[in-house]
């Protein structure tokens, strides 16, 4: 699709219920991402479809706008299901749907992802969701407790089906599809198709509409791309630190939203920045006045949508700013087509939060150019600018103005009060400055943070990725210091089973990144698996019954196991690995306080460990 035709289709083109139009302009879209302009037709018309589409290309909304057209609210039972391979993109799928349903009456939503309390899922699948989106494992379970039926289903979604497939889940997802009615119409979205995602689209779609979105993939190597890691939370600081330390002439910042147009820009004016909005809900006329001053340089950054942004050809511009990613890579080969106009050079910078990484190196890959990873710009840097800022408005004003009154001013000034004329001209920058201060210090910034993950949190607002991150990098930190421990399942060759599902399993269940599991051996019927030292009482528990290839784990600690001698061998070579393994996040405040004594313990006993070599050292070399 080209982004003349994405220009002309409007969420009203297509027959969707009036309330999720209304909750539409409520998040103020402007118009569909391609993916949605092309599968939302499908659904609403009940064709199973296969879409290739990856996290921010808009596809979850290409599924729930139409599904929510089409389900009957008076019906309590579920009859949307999406399979979604982690907690994280159920949560996220969920609250989209519950977004967009904002204004129907009586619609329930019900997220149900393993690791979570089994009372509260079964106390709302009893109240009835007629949506359920859900991790495959735990959706397995209820189905086979009879506490989640199916059997009016009428659509199915498999959401990221690649990353249940590298997950290992792909054989519970084949049975549940194969529970569920046959005459269901199923969407199947995946950023790649390996063959086995492939061999589950032939046997259980029927005649799915295939979509993939083509696009154009030139970007001028006159312009110099970056991209920097950052939380949504984040932006705002970033962008206003390159705003200081990159030297620009005019800038266009992309945002998705409308909405997020008018209010970044209110947020830079805030800041004592010349910024516009420019959006598809503006006039036209009104629009081209805004360019207009954008080229007289009456304006220095506008924040754009794409559509308002179309063929926009001002050479001042020597910064794009991608402050949301595109949605795909003609999106961002248009926007940055912004600058370096007519050979020449011009700097373009993304936005990447960590889980969107996968649509930056699809970028990278069809545009056939690395983007370079850039730092936030530091104190340090901003600093330096500022100062050097300062002395050229000082030079310039010299340069150009008719300083003559002033001058006599401040001699006079001199004359009555004695000062010697740099504390004068202190005081006049002290004036000039205002109560702002002249310096940034990264310590405020990091106190501001903190202040604000933690207001967020007071309010119940989900701090996202943020945290996971920082909770990541403490888990490392205290991992080098934890051993870990070598477990048995119940469950092995015999049983069909591969790393994949292990992994897939206990990452969902016991909440432990797939990324820190260790070593898993598969024998003829059963497993060994290495999971962190001090596993919970309560997720021990939970995983003996977790299934996985058709076996209850009756997870077990080795020790435990009346193991051969062999065996124990085995467990002691591979305890003596690095352990690589850390839980993500534990379950209880209690075990969590167990988790971190224990590793504070075992990095104090370390400690004065090596002190105490240190020590002996230093007397055998005083000896000596
Ligand atoms: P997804 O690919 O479903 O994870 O969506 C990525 C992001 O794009 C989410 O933050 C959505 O809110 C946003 N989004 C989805 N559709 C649109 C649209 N038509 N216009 C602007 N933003 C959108």
């Amino acid at each position: 699709m080209s982004l003349t035709d994405l220009h002309e289709i409007s969420f009203n083109d297509f027959p969707l219920i009036e309330p999720v139009q209304r909750a539409l302009s409520d998040v103020g879209y402007e118009t569909p991402s391609p993916i949605q302009a092309k599968i939302i037709p499908h659904v609403l018309a009940g064709r199973d479809v296969v879409g290739q589409a990856q996290t921010g290309t808009g596809k979850t909304a290409a599924f729930a706008l139409p599904l929510l057209s089409r389900i009957d609210i008076k019906r309590k039972h579920p009859q949307v299901l999406v399979l979604a391979p982690t907690r994280e993109l159920a949560i996220q799928v969920a609250e989209a749907f519950k977004r967009y349903a904002s204004y129907i009456d009586q619609f329930h939503v019900l997220p149900i992802y393993g690791g979570q309390d089994y009372s509260g899922q079964l106390r709302q699948l009893k109240r009835g969701a007629q949506v359920i989106v859900g991790t495959p494992g735990r959706v397995m379970d209820h189905m086979r407790k009879g506490s989640l039926k199916l059997d009016q289903l009428s659509c199915l979604v498999l959401d990221e089906a690649d990353e249940m497939l590298r997950m290992g889940f792909i054989d519970d997802v084949e049975w549940i599809l194969e529970q569920t009615p046959s005459e269901r119409q199923t969407a199947l979205f995946s950023a790649t198709i390996p063959p086995a995602i492939r061999r589950i689209a032939q046997s259980q779609l029927n005649d799915p509409i295939e979509i993939t979105i083509k696009v154009k993939t030139t970007t001028a190597d006159t312009v110099r791309q970056r991209y920097l890691v950052c939380q949504n939370a984040e932006k705002l600081d970033a962008l206003t630190r390159i705003l200081e330390a990159e030297s620009f002439s005019a800038m266009i910042v992309f945002v998705r939203t409308k909405t997020a147009t008018v209010e970044l820009v209110e947020k830079l004016e805030a800041r004592g920045y010349a910024a516009a909005a420019l959006n598809g809900d503006i006039a036209q006329n009104q629009r081209e006045r805004t360019v207009n001053r954008l080229k007289k340089g009456n304006l220095d950054i506008l924040v754009a949508t794409d559509v308002a942004a179309r063929g926009l050809d001002v050479d001042r511009i020597t910064h794009v700013v991608n402050y949301d990613i595109p949605y795909d890579n003609e999106a961002y080969v248009h926007r940055i087509g912004r600058t370096g106009r007519a050979g020449r050079t011009g700097d373009a910078i993304l936005f990447v939060a960590p889980r969107e990484k996968r649509l930056l190196h699809a970028i990278e890959k069809s545009t056939k150019q690395r983007i370079e990873q850039m730092q936030l710009p530091s104190s340090h840097v901003i600093n330096d600018q500022r100062v050097a800022r300062f002395k050229q408005r000082i030079a310039d004003t010299l340069d150009k103005e008719d300083l003559s009154l002033y001058q006599k001013l401040v001699d006079d000034f001199q004359f009555e009060y004695n000062a010697p004329m740099s504390v004068v001209a202190a005081a006049l920058a002290r004036l000039v400055q205002g109560d702002e201060p002249f310096f940034i210090s990264d310590k405020k910034r990091k106190s501001r943070e903190k202040i604000e993950k933690k207001r967020r949190q007071a309010e119940g607002v989900d701090v996202g990725n943020t945290d996971k991150t920082k909770k990541n990098r403490r888990s490392k930190t205290v991992a080098n210091d934890i051993e870990f421990e070598l477990f048995r399942i119940e469950v092995g060759h015999v049983h069909n089973v591969k790393p994949g599902n292990i992994v897939g399993a206990i990452a969902n269940e016991a909440d432990i990144d797939s990324d820190y599991i260790g070593d898993i051996v598969i024998e003829e019927d059963h497993s060994l698996v290495q999971l962190p030292e001090g596993m919970p009482k309560s997720v021990f528990k939970h995983l003996r019954q977790v299934w996985v290839s058709g076996q209850q784990l009756k997870i077990s600690r080795l020790s435990d196991s009346g193991f051969n001698e062999k065996e124990t061998n085995r467990q002691k070579i591979k305890n003596k690995a690095k352990p690589q393994v850390k839980l993500k996040r534990e379950k209880s405040s209690e075990s969590r306080g167990e988790f971190k004594k224990k590793a504070k313990r075992d990095s104090a006993e370390k400690k004065s460990k090596k002190q105490d070599k240190k020590s002996k050292k230093a007397k055998k070399k005083s000896q000596a």
